[in-house]
């Protein structure tokens, strides 16, 4: 039988605020246990928490990017369970009516056509704390520093229909929410994670099958993963003849399996119902006007330009674009290079993350600046240095040894383009080669194309790479040819 997938993401990006949802506690992570967590935090008796309006505000900014409706009400709920790092008994989220309903992205699939997801809705709720296992002996510690941390959710329509699907469409989100800058998007640090739904169904079948939630997966590798798992094992189970329990599993990166937790919970167990302690929200046109003014380019808009005025392929403006830091260094890097794009393009996508990748690094950190690069690049395009040189440049630059322009002073790097001092070494080789010239004019024209590149390989090392290969090219071709 022929198993279709269906997948469906809630993913929970952490807001940049500096304050926290409901309290005026700070946000930044990483400090000393508790030190961040103020009476609201704790759910100490007697607090009320006021809403942050800056989270508010980015909530819409992401809903104008998704192109969704943003309702002129909006509504506050408790979803009531019990866990240490929960202190109120009840996580403050958002039911039936969030702050951002139906909206949509697009992925670009492997072919390189496009498909759209669709977003059922995106609402503001709190981060709990935080559990420790390590350290305490068989006690548990609990840190309640990221308790109250303004969480947007964003859940997917049950669009996806394998593993890359999801993660093309987890990146595209991720992308979004920075570009948006309303949230920082570091998944080590758990401000960007995801759940993951997955069923299957028999191919050509309308009903979904059950589904199994795979809770709690912070990086787009093990996204993957997990769902590929988790497909195999349901097809197992159900081609065994059993049935697939609804319930919420955990992926274990180091085994890549996923194990039951518990079951799945439906939404009457949570006993919603609207926090008394919040008012309803109520959102005006002019904000949203407001708001709508100031959003930034975003990706979609940002590649197409790409493609149009500089002439970028698709491939290229998709990676330039997918991070906006990437997509920033580029322009400032032709800029530079004195608006010069597919040698940009090249030396971004090839050696510049090829060496950040070694590092680990991100482009904000380069120690190449997009000004260097693009002096550089100047300096192919001027014909000062080969293709070729420019790599000993480019890796001089990276270990720190200065700019393009003194590098190739320093180290005499400099193209030789004067034909005599060319014409020379190509007198020497033509000489010092008798077997290689007899072959080579006994050959017809066709053949003489590939044993032309011996003759170049020797004049381009006996100039140590600088002579100009153009001008070599054509000097070995008359006097071989004459
Ligand atoms: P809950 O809030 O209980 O997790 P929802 O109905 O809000 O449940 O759905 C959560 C996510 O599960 C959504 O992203 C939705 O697209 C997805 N989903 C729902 N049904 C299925 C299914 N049968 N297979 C895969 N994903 C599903
Ligand atoms: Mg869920």
């Amino acid at each position: 039988m022929e198993w279709e997938t269906v997948i469906g993401l809630e993913i929970h990006t952490q807001l940049a605020t500096e304050s926290k949802i409901f309290s005026g506690a700070a946000t930044a992570y990483g400090a000393e246990p508790n030190v961040q967590a103020c009476a609201v935090d704790l759910g100490l008796p007697g607090v009320l928490p006021v809403i942050n309006e800056q989270a508010i505000q980015m909530a819409i900014k992401f809903g104008l990017a998704i192109e969704a409706e943003i309702p002129e009400r909006s509504i506050f709920a408790r979803k009531n369970y019990f866990y240490p790092d929960l202190p109120k008994g009840y996580q403050i989220s958002q039911f039936e009516l969030p702050i951002v309903s139906k909206g949509h992205i697009d992925i670009q699939l492997e072919d390189g056509s496009s498909k759209t997801i669709g977003v059922t809705r995106a609402h503001l709720e709190e981060d709990a704390g935080k559990s420790m296992h390590e350290g305490f002996g068989k006690l548990t510690g609990i840190d309640l520093n990221r308790a109250g941390t303004p969480l947007l959710e964003i859940v997917s329509e049950p669009d996806m229909r394998n593993a890359k699907e999801a993660v093309a469409y987890m990146k595209k989100i991720h992308s979004i929410v920075r570009y948006l800058e309303i949230s920082d998007g570091n998944m080590q640090e758990g401000s960007f994670r995801c759940d993951a739904n997955v069923s299957v169904r028999p191919k050509g079948q309308d009903e979904f099958g059950t589904r199994t939630e795979l809770k709690n997966i912070n990086s787009f590798r093990f996204v993957e993963q997990a769902i590929n798992y988790e497909i195999e094992r349901q097809i197992d189970v159900l081609e065994e003849g059993s049935e697939i329990v609804q319930e919420t599993r955990l992926y274990d990166p180091n085994k890549n399996e996923t194990r039951s937790m518990r079951s799945k919970e439906e939404a009457n167990d949570y006993r919603y119902f609207p926090d008394p302690d919040l008012l309803p929200v109520q959102i005006e046109q002019s904000l949203i006007d407001e708001i709508k003014s100031h959003l930034p380019e975003l990706p979609d808009a940002k590649k197409q330009r790409f493609i149009e005025s500089f002439k970028l392929s698709d491939d290229d403006a998709t990676l330039l674009t997918s991070q906006k830091e990437i997509a920033d260094f580029f322009e400032a890097c032709v800029d530079a290079a004195g608006g010069e794009t597919k040698l940009s393009a090249n030396w971004i996508t090839g050696e510049l993350t090829a060496n950040l990748n070694k590092e680990n690094m991100d482009i904000t950190d380069s120690p190449v600046t997009a000004e260097m690069l693009g002096s550089m690049i100047k300096r192919i395009q001027d014909n000062t240095i080969s293709g070729k040189i420019a790599k000993q440049v480019f890796e001089a630059m990276w270990n720190g040894e200065g700019d393009a322009d003194s590098i190739i002073e320093n180290k005499g790097l400099k193209q030789v383009t004067d034909t005599s001092a060319i014409e020379k070494l190509v007198d020497d080789v033509i000489a010092n080669s008798p077997d290689q010239v007899k072959q080579y004019q006994e050959s017809p024209p066709e053949k003489q194309g590939k044993l032309i590149g011996y003759f170049v390989g020797q004049v381009m090392k006996q100039s140590q790479g600088k002579a100009n290969p153009k001008q070599v090219n054509e000097l070995l071709k008359q006097k071989l040819n004459s």
